[in-house]
């Protein structure tokens, strides 16, 4: 027996008022959470009951849980970490993906969310300027995406070196070495472990962290042999981005195969304003990128793309009897990723550019640069305030003087609630960090922020 629409709808409509209530509560509660994990923890532990409980009154309790631990991170003026908020269209596919339940591995069998998925698999190629005819596939995040280019590379270069990594794996392979700028994100680290590629080759870098494509070059003669590079599109600190032909055409003139870590950045290349800073970047081999931040689509959605189809397919295809694999035409969305996110991201995506449109999505990106460049200027005119990064995209890092006072500023902005910025360390100085990433933040968040962060100055002498 399926069971009738009476056994979810009550569920359903407790969802949807309390999903209502939050999101109108966004706009003006404090950004912050108002009770800590420490607290909650025992609440949520209650003894698990014998008997079972009504599905509209679990969602009521829930909701009642979790309200004094929810941090608004689609507000506007959450500039924590790069995180994104929700566009509309977006979060309400995903409410339907989640009815709809499929296990959104192969075409054959979940084939909508396989066709929703190839479609925005081809608007992203066409809008980031990437091959058409890559491979696209949607992991968690960024960190499986960059899993999915580096795993890529990892089959390439040991294939060309003449091993074959699935009969023989890694054990006594030839030795890949992958070079990395200084200021790789930390995850890039974490997925060369779980590859057992080991510990990369860091390569000096600018003022700004961008790799220096003469020491790449270097670096990559002193060590001869399978070489992955590991490109940067949106530093952390600065927003900068790696210079992507020289380092590229470095990169292949040795051999080298070549990943993009986009996580937040590669956006900047769907706007006329910024493409140039990116300029190049087509000639990679495979990028990492994420739906969840700058696109605005809700957790979890990474995008995983490679030039060349059959190099990812024979990194993560599974063949067996059950599955049925065709070597040809678009692949099953699972062949593209390691474990495939049976959340169908790619239905979401989808839907966040189809409302978007083109220059819809032009312009999220740039609005999120403006405010960043409005908020750096707010920042600069407070008092005792030095803004430490010139290339702007999303990303501002102010220091108050010694790192003590940086401190004691970004506790007490925390404290007062009308926005959120995380404390960070950058060219051994601390910082008080600006992502901008949410497709809300306007010029009325900007000034609250900017004030916000000035009463706060004026309160830490
Ligand atoms: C956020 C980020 C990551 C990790 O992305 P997740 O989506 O959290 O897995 C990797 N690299 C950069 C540059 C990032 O900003």
């Amino acid at each position: 027996m399926s069971a009738p629409l009476d056994a979810y709808a009550p569920a359903l409509e407790r969802a949807r008022t309390h999903a209502f209530a939050w999101l109108a509560s966004v706009a003006e509660r404090p950004v912050g959470p108002s009770a800590d994990a420490d607290e909650l923890a025992p609440r949520f532990a209650a003894a698990l009951p014998e008997e079972p409980t009504d599905p509209a009154a679990v969602v009521d309790e829930l909701a009642a849980l979790a309200a004094p631990g929810l941090m608004a991170m689609q507000s506007g003026r959450f500039f924590g970490w790069v995180i994104g908020g929700t566009l509309p269209a977006a979060l309400a596919a995903d409410w339907l993906v989640g009815a709809w339940d499929q296990n959104a591995g192969q075409r054959y069998s979940t084939p909508a969310t396989a066709a929703a998925e190839e479609a925005a698999g081809g608007w992203l190629l066409d809008l980031l300027g990437l091959p058409a005819g890559s491979d696209v596939g949607f992991t968690t995040g960024a960190t499986m995406a960059n899993f999915v280019g580096l795993a890529a590379g990892r089959q390439d270069v040991l294939t060309r070196a003449g091993w074959d990594l699935d009969r023989d794996g890694l054990a006594g392979a030839p030795r890949i070495r992958v070079f990395v700028g200084e200021e790789r994100h930390a995850v890039v680290d974490l997925v060369l472990r779980y590859l057992g590629l080991g510990a990369p080759v860091a390569v000096p870098v600018d003022g700004e962290g961008r790799i220096l494509p003469g020491a790449l070059a270097t670096a990559l003669d002193t060590h001869p042999g399978p070489a992955i590079v590991c490109l940067q599109a949106g530093n952390i600190h600065s927003g900068a981005f790696d210079p992507m032909r020289e380092a590229v055409d470095a990169a292949h003139a040795r051999g080298a195969w070549v990943h993009v870590d986009g996580a937040f950045g590669l956006w900047a290349a769907v706007s006329p304003r910024w493409a140039a800073r990116l300029d190049g970047l087509d000639t990679a081999d495979s990028w990492a990128t994420d739906a969840h931040k700058t696109l605005n689509v809700p957790y979890d959605c990474g995008i995983a793309i490679v030039s060349r189809p059959a190099v990812v397919r024979a990194a993560f295809g599974v063949h067996t009897s059950y599955l049925m694999a065709d070597d040809h035409g678009p692949g099953d969305p699972h062949e593209k990723v390691p474990e495939l996110s049976r959340r169908a991201r790619g239905v979401p995506v989808w839907a966040a550019l189809r409302s978007l449109g083109r220059s819809g999505t032009v312009g999220l990106v740039e609005g999120l640069a403006d405010a960043a460049a409005a908020l750096a200027r707010g920042m600069a005119a407070i008092p005792g305030a030095e803004v430490l990064n010139d290339v702007v995209f999303t990303q501002v890092c102010t220091s108050f003087g010694s790192d003590e006072r940086t401190r004691r500023v970004t506790r007490r902005l925390i404290e007062d609630g009308t926005a959120w910025m995380s404390g960070s360390r950058w060219h051994d100085r601390d910082v008080l960090r600006i992502s901008v990433s949410n497709w809300t933040t306007d010029a009325e968040d900007v000034r609250r922020s900017v004030d916000a962060v000035a009463r706060a100055a004026a309160q830490e002498p």
